[in-house]
């Protein structure tokens, strides 16, 4: 049986679903696996699902997931071409941040994704996923849109579509950065127009 990425991606998000690592299994309604295209060259990752996500065990898709949908869109490309998860796969209680344990405890999970996706481009999205992927003494504030490649893989740091929705600067500069990933991505011919 020939083991395609979308079987052993869809096997490990069973795992996933039932995974009991750490205490936030206890009180979630559904993990969030994270979903998209097992082939795709880039991958987004976030925090930790919220309410929404864990009512319905898909990753971002409240008001966040809306923002980061439209601005995936206006690079011209498709939620179904992507990758989509996050760092943590429960939703923390009252959203509040995901301790360093809940951190270690799913890591394997993400680093499993990775391995089976190998997207050339892996763009984190906010504090959380920038500190786990990228490297943990980096400040989002210097390096958001900054491509920075590490074993092969090209990271861009951005800031996290939440954030920016509340802070009208900070949605300007997110616009201006997912332009930087589509010319990162035209500049290694992983970009075609759709118009044609
Ligand atoms: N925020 C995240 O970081 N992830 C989600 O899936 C939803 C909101």
């Amino acid at each position: 049986m020939i083991e395609t990425p979308e079987k052993v991606l869809a096997e490990l998000a069973a795992q996933i679903r039932v995974c009991s690592k750490c205490g936030l299994s206890q009180q979630r309604i559904q993990a969030v696996p994270g979903e998209g295209n097992a082939r795709a060259e880039i991958m987004f990752i976030g925090e930790a699902p919220g309410k929404n996500e864990d009512e319905q065990g898909r990753p971002f898709i409240g008001q966040s997931g809306k923002f980061l949908t439209s601005m995936i869109e206006e690079i011209g490309l498709r939620r179904e071409d992507v990758f989509i998860g996050n760092v943590i796969r429960c939703r923390p209680p009252e959203n509040r941040d995901p301790l360093p344990h809940e951190l270690t405890a799913c890591d394997g999970w993400l680093r499993a994704q990775l391995r089976i996706i190998q997207p050339r481009v892996v763009c984190t999205l906010g504090r959380y996923a920038m500190i786990a992927l990228i490297d943990p003494y980096m400040q989002i504030s210097k390096v958001h849109g900054t491509p920075i490649e590490k074993d092969g893989t090209l990271f861009i740091p951005l800031y996290h579509p939440a954030a920016a929705l509340h802070q009208a600067k900070l949605r300007d500069t997110l616009i201006d950065d997912m332009r930087k990933v589509r010319a990162e991505l035209q500049r290694r011919g992983l970009w075609q127009s759709r118009d044609k």
